[in-house]
């Protein structure tokens, strides 16, 4: 068994994956993953019971989202929408009301796209085969193969982070993550373990699980590992460092000015534009700028006198947004290029598909009578459970 060193981060790895080795072995890999999954799987509630419909929707709430907050929002919105005809016929408002604590709403819309195709070309039954599963809008290789693997048993491999960063280390190949090179030689190795297991549905599942649950980034625990004797990063004790991290994106600061206007009637509220971040979401009238202006002048293009109350960062996958909060004291005058504002009863905000940061900001104004049980999951958990959404 041997390894190549990996090179610090920072520094290029090697221009060619494929001439990194194979996972060797992947019979008795496959098989040492299936034994290990049988007592080891977490009592995930989309894993019982299993469904194509309830595949998905776990799978799209999991992309960018962890395990611990998508736990209540899956049981939450297939009780309101059990079935792909029921999804579909919601109107999208409904949709994204129901997915809010999660973020990244755009999942949301796509999601909502997706179970009207199933109704139009499949008859409202999710498709159970990874081709047809890939034509779904908003489907893609990977949840297509998760779906048809685990539910329905096809011979298909699947690959994401998790998945890439186990069969790195079980062949020491010195890819760095979300590499195009890397993830080509991660599908071919999983393509090899899918053909010679047993169970594709189970060894599917389990690469997945090993890489959530023991071959964690950072430091795995290789004590607990299944499949520790088959592993080359683990012989070379470069478990710590095999695959290399992702390239670190370019960030952005953004820095918007919020108006909180509250009176006995409700909340003011005005819808975000129909692209880009939190497309159509509904949030207190905010004034968007960059770094490089002030809050109050921002504010102040659209309310005469206001007070400050508050201000945050909301980090997003690739920008940190400074939310800088006022109370208005005296009318805020309407974004033309947002259509008319609404003033949302009090009781009846949680019915408002608002961000987190939105609500974050009503709240740090003392405005809301009402946080989203998502939201107070996702504070429990942890400031990373903000992020996003
Ligand atoms: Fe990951 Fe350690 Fe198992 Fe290797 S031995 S696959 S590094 S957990």
């Amino acid at each position: 068994m041997s390894i190549r060193t990996p090179l610090p981060p920072g520094s290029d790895p090697p221009p060619d994956a494929g001439s990194f080795g194979p996972v060797s072995d992947p019979k008795g890999v496959s098989e040492a993953l299936e034994a290990w999954f049988r007592v080891a799987a977490r009592p995930l509630p989309w894993r019982n019971p299993r469904s194509g419909y309830r595949a998905l929707v776990s799978e799209v709430m999991l992309q960018q989202t962890q395990v611990s907050r998508v736990i209540d929002s899956f049981e939450r919105f297939v009780a309101r929408f059990p079935e792909p005809a029921a999804l579909a016929a919601a109107p999208e408002p409904e949709v994204l009301a129901a997915w809010q604590g999660l973020g990244y709403y755009r999942r949301a819309r796509l999601l909502h796209a997706a179970a009207r195709a199933i109704v139009e070309r499949h008859g409202g039954e999710v498709p159970s085969s990874a081709a047809e599963l890939e034509s779904l809008p908003g489907i893609g290789r990977y949840t297509a193969a998760a779906i048809a693997s685990i539910v329905h048993g096809e011979r298909v491999p699947l690959v994401d982070g998790n998945v890439t960063r186990v069969l790195c280390r079980l062949a020491g190949a010195p890819g760095r993550m979300g590499d195009p090179a890397t993830e080509r030689w991660a599908w071919r190795e999983a393509g090899s373990l899918v053909q010679a297991c047993t169970s594709p549905a189970v060894t599917n599942e389990a690469l997945m699980e090993l890489g959530a649950t023991v071959c964690v980034p950072g430091t795995p625990d290789c004590a607990r590992c299944p499949v520790a004797h088959a592993c080359a990063a683990r012989a070379a004790g470069r478990q710590a460092e095999v695959p290399l991290p992702k390239r670190p994106a370019r960030r952005r600061t953004l820095r918007w000015a919020v108006l909180v206007d509250a009176d006995v009637h409700g909340i003011l509220l005005e819808r975000r534009p129909a692209r880009g971040l939190w497309a159509s979401m509904m949030q207190p009238p905010t004034v968007e700028g960059t770094e490089r202006d002030d809050p109050a002048a921002l504010a102040r293009t659209r309310c005469e006198r206001f007070e400050a109350v508050a201000s945050f960062v909301h980090v997003t996958s690739h920008r940190d947004v400074e939310f800088w909060v006022f109370r208005a004291n005296s009318p805020v005058s309407p974004d033309p290029a947002l259509g008319p504002p609404v003033r949302a009863a009090h009781g009846a905000l949680g019915g408002h598909a608002l961000s987190n940061a939105a609500w974050r900001a009503l709240e740090s104004a003392g405005a809301v009578v009402r946080t989203p049980p998502a939201t107070r999951a996702a504070r429990r958990a942890g400031p990373s459970a903000s992020t996003g959404s």
